[in-house]
């Protein structure tokens, strides 16, 4: 129900947590986050509220990451379980996605990659986004994301690191809300415009179908299915 994902310079957890409690009046039954830490993902997950998942986030270990994702959830797909919560990760756990929406093939894509050998620890829709990813990732990862979105029906809004690219966070839209902050020094993600104020009141509201690669400072947006890169405004928000 709620996304965060932030790649910069700032220690990265304070940014998430702000950022999910700042869109918690859209109600969520669990959340989680993770984030790069010398070459490795590092993710957290806890039912229920943001104070639980806070007491499990391990800050010592954080402290020192500039790059990670945030997610409470309001199930659609499978119950409001530890297990279910996002992030979601490929078979690896180097690769995660945070998602909003639905994904309505998500039936035979899971069956598709079960024959594959894929093995599914939730119930959720979105982990069959993460698997798919994998699928097609060698060593590209916004080429894979790409594939991977293509055979894809439903509504999202992703977010999406690899543990192989500490500096880089991918994210999507299809019929659920994205925004992008952007400064000099980071970009973020939200689902909504709240959890941007504290950082950045630079934004840009990504298209339906659209994708943008999201690096410290800087940033570049296509459609999902097209390389030619986007010349996409910049809105500077005026409230609080
Ligand atoms: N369909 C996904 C799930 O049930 C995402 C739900 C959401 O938007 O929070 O996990």
């Amino acid at each position: 129900c709620g996304i965060v994902g932030y790649v910069g310079t700032r220690r990265v957890v304070p940014v998430l947590i702000e950022g999910l409690r700042r869109l918690e009046y859209r109600g969520y039954d669990s959340a989680g986050l993770v984030y790069h830490y010398e070459g490795e993902l590092v993710r957290y997950r806890a039912r229920g509220k943001l104070s639980n998942l806070e007491e499990v986030v391990d800050e010592n270990i954080g402290v020192a990451s500039r790059t990670g994702l945030g997610h409470t959830r309001w199930a659609t797909h499978g119950a409001p379980t530890r297990d279910n919560a996002h992030p979601h990760t490929d078979c690896t756990g180097e690769l995660v996605v945070v998602h909003n929406g639905i994904i309505e093939n998500y039936g035979a894509l899971k069956e598709e990659l079960r024959a594959k050998g894929h093995e599914f620890s939730s119930e959720t829709d979105t982990e069959v986004l993460a698997h798919l990813i994998e699928e097609y990732l060698e060593d590209d990862l916004v080429a894979a994301v790409r594939q991977a979105l293509a055979r894809v029906e439903g509504s999202y809004a992703l977010g999406v690191l690899w543990a192989r690219e500490p500096q880089k966070l991918i994210a999507a839209r299809n019929h659920s809300p994205l925004v992008l902050g952007v400064d000099e020094e980071a970009c973020y993600i939200a689902s909504d415009i709240p959890a941007l104020l504290p950082y950045t009141r630079q934004v840009i509201f990504l298209d339906d179908r659209e994708l943008a690669v999201l690096e410290p400072g800087s940033y570049t947006i296509t459609r999902i299915d097209d390389e030619e890169v986007l010349d996409k405004k910049i809105s500077t928000i005026d409230w609080n």
